[in-house]
């Protein structure tokens, strides 16, 4: 039989009503022929709560007891689920990522996937079990402690199963209807994309369009996952949602694809660190340690010897880049006079391929900013994206201010 891997978001397994609607449409592909799996996301606002929870007990916590807390949502889910396909009189069991076992690296809280060995289920399959509903985001670590896959890890989890089963498609059901030129809940003239390249969609994922983990879209581009995201909460047509596919396989195009915000950004300086051979390496080094996740990276220009180095990181990750810093100092390994955190920024960035043909995206871009008033911190560009770091209070105007300048409510 072939096999469909469906993805249902927290949104979309909400309540035990949308539970029973997402499994409705399991049926309906099961009368279709497919063998399916369905992979669950933790009900919407429970993966935030655990998260809170782990936090206010623990502000530098044990990523591997992390691990144990946030990935309980999951277990929830992919039972009510199964659950609910057996009162369809749907042959359906749950399984939880160490009985897969999706096996994982054991980099807490950030785990990546290596194996998952396809014979259980499909041995489930051939006693005529006919959906296997299993819970996203978690796996097993080589030394058999829960690990989970980073937030909005359960995309990744689809996509793995779809490639490890070689499935027909791996259908992502989300609360938005496909993807967007941007974020359709701060832009009301966002447009629904048809299609949209892997390339286009890693950089947006990666910063910051949370409709799909860059880690999914990476492993879909890799092993050549059919991958569509579409909406599980309106009907559906053959031709709903969006498709991510190869470059080629795309008609339309504009210069910039899309537009992506982060909120979730922390701005820090290091001011007066020695400006000296390895002292880039002095800092980066125990932050990479303490699994600070290190974006932009700036550095000022030098006077007396000593200069101000600038970088970002998500915000929950501050407190943990400080102590790494003044561990580091403390050791001897370097010397700064403060550490300043501004927890009050956000990142804005254009995504397109056409940008690699075309110059002037990045005059632009600037020159709409100025226009609306906003200060730029912080630059960073690569072939196909330019973004920046403002005041958080700016982002949703930064944000429609470039769609519109971009006219991306356009078709190419
Ligand atoms: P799920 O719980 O189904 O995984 P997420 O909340 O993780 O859903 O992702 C869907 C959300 O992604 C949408 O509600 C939307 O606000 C946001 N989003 C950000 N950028 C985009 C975009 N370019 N296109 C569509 N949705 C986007
Ligand atoms: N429940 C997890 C999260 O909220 C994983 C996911 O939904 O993809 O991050
Ligand atoms: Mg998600």
């Amino acid at each position: 039989m072939p096999v469909l891997v469906m993805k249902f978001g927290g949104t979309s397994v909400a309540t035990l009503d949308r539970i029973r609607r997402a499994a409705k449409r399991v049926g309906v592909e099961v009368s279709r022929g497919y063998d399916v799996i369905v992979i669950v996301s933790a009900m919407a606002g429970e993966t935030n709560k655990l998260v809170g929870f782990v936090q206010d007990t623990s502000p530098l916590f044990d990523a591997r007891e992390y691990d144990a807390v946030v990935s309980s949502g999951e277990n929830v889910t992919a039972g009510l689920m199964a659950l609910t396909l057996q009162e369809m009189d749907i042959p359906a069991r749950s399984w939880q990522g160490w009985q897969v076992p999706l096996r994982t690296t054991s980099a807490h809280s950030q785990a990546r996937i290596e194996e998952i060995p396809t014979d259980n289920i499909t041995a489930k399959f051939g006693e005529g079990m006919k959906v296997a509903v299993v819970a996203g985001f978690q796996g097993v670590s080589p030394e058999g402690r829960i690990t989970t896959l980073g937030r909005g890890g359960s995309d990744t989890t689809a996509v793995a199963f779809a490639a490890a089963f070689g499935a027909e498609r791996c259908d992502i059901y989300t609360d938005v209807d496909g993807v967007y030129t941007t974020d359709p809940r701060i832009c009301e003239k966002a447009r629904k994309l048809d299609r949209i390249a892997f390339e286009e969609m890693l950089e947006l994922a990666s910063l910051g369009a949370k409709v799909l983990q860059t880690r999914s879209v990476e492993l879909a581009m890799r092993y050549k996952v059919k991958l569509r995201v579409l909406s599980s909460l309106s009907e559906q047509t053959d031709g709903s949602g969006t498709i991510v596919c190869d470059e080629e396989d795309i008609m339309e195009s504009n210069v910039v694809a899309g537009v992506a915000h982060s909120r979730d950004e922390a701005k820090m300086t290091l001011v007066s660190v020695e400006d000296r051979p390895g002292i880039a390496s002095s800092i980066f080094t125990p932050l990479a340690e303490a699994g600070v996740n290190v974006d932009m990276i700036v550095q000022n220009i030098s006077e007396d010897g000593r200069t101000d180095m600038t970088f970002s990181c998500p915000t929950d990750q501050v407190k943990r880049a400080e102590k790494a810093l003044n561990d580091a100092r403390t050791a001897g390994h370097m010397t700064f006079t403060d550490i300043k955190a501004d927890t009050g920024v956000a990142k804005v960035s254009v995504v397109g391929i056409g940008m690699r043909s075309h110059a002037g995206v990045a005059a632009k871009m600037f020159r709409v900013l100025a226009q609306e008033g906003i200060n730029i911190k912080v630059i960073t560009t690569s072939e196909i994206k330019i973004s920046v770091l403002i005041d958080r209070k700016y982002m949703e105007l930064a944000v429609q201010a470039l769609h519109d300048a971009f006219e991306l409510e356009k078709a190419g």
